[in-house]
């Protein structure tokens, strides 16, 4: 590739680092299967997705202004879908995690669902009932917190989803997220999350998005 002030100037999407390590989750997410779904499945997105806005006028833009203005092309709702996706769910998990939120989102989930039981109970239906791959999410709506689902890479901040608002959590429930450790069994991985969850971001996502 020729180097040009313009290829220097624009900073391509990069492939975040996991805040632990590939085993750090186990044995609720197992290091085989977090080493392929970091290293090589969100390596892609970020490289096909690098591709797509390369010399194009989308190039700069933000990943948020990529969703919500340009996911009318494919390339960019699968890879920046993808791209985003998987950055959130890597912020959201912990080895620390698990156990159940405090303060503001705390009473926010109780106000909307009752309690966090209730919250678990929708969030799991809404993941085990996505057919094919996709992912659950809590996302706030004009303030307010919302489970929903969507399709493949697909999520809130694209237009005409289905659901919407700005995501706070976010569980892939594609196959190559658990098929290695729980092969059919979506509904076993969807339990396990909750053990690996980090409320603390979730809650920081929340204060910021509401
Ligand atoms: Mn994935």
């Amino acid at each position: 590739m020729q180097i040009t002030t313009k290829t220097l100037l624009i900073m391509a999407f990069e492939l975040p680092q996991l805040g632990y390590a590939h085993n750090a989750l186990e044995p609720h997410f197992d290091a085989r299967t977090m080493e392929i779904h970091h290293g090589k499945h969100h390596a892609g997105y970020t490289s096909k997705l690098n591709a797509a806005v390369e010399g194009t006028d989308m190039e700069g833009k933000s990943i948020e202004e990529l969703l919500a203005n340009h996911s009318d092309k494919a390339a960019i709702r699968n890879n920046g879908g993808g791209y985003y996706n998987h950055c959130l769910f890597w912020e959201v998990l912990s080895p620390n995690g698990g156990g159940a939120p405090n303060g503001d989102l705390a009473a926010a989930i109780d106000d909307t669902f009752g309690s966090l039981d209730g919250l678990k109970e929708k969030f799991n239906a809404a993941a085990a009932t996505r057919f094919g791959s996709g992912w659950a999410w809590l996302c706030v709506r004009d303030g307010k917190l919302e489970v929903c689902s969507s399709a493949n890479q697909d999520n809130t901040l694209m237009p005409g989803v289905g659901c919407g608002g700005h995501p706070i959590m976010g569980l892939d429930v594609w196959e190559h997220a658990y098929y290695l450790n729980y092969q059919n069994r979506r509904p076993d991985y969807i339990a396990a999350f909750w053990n690996v969850v980090n409320w603390d971001v979730v809650a920081e996502k929340y204060a910021v998005a509401k």
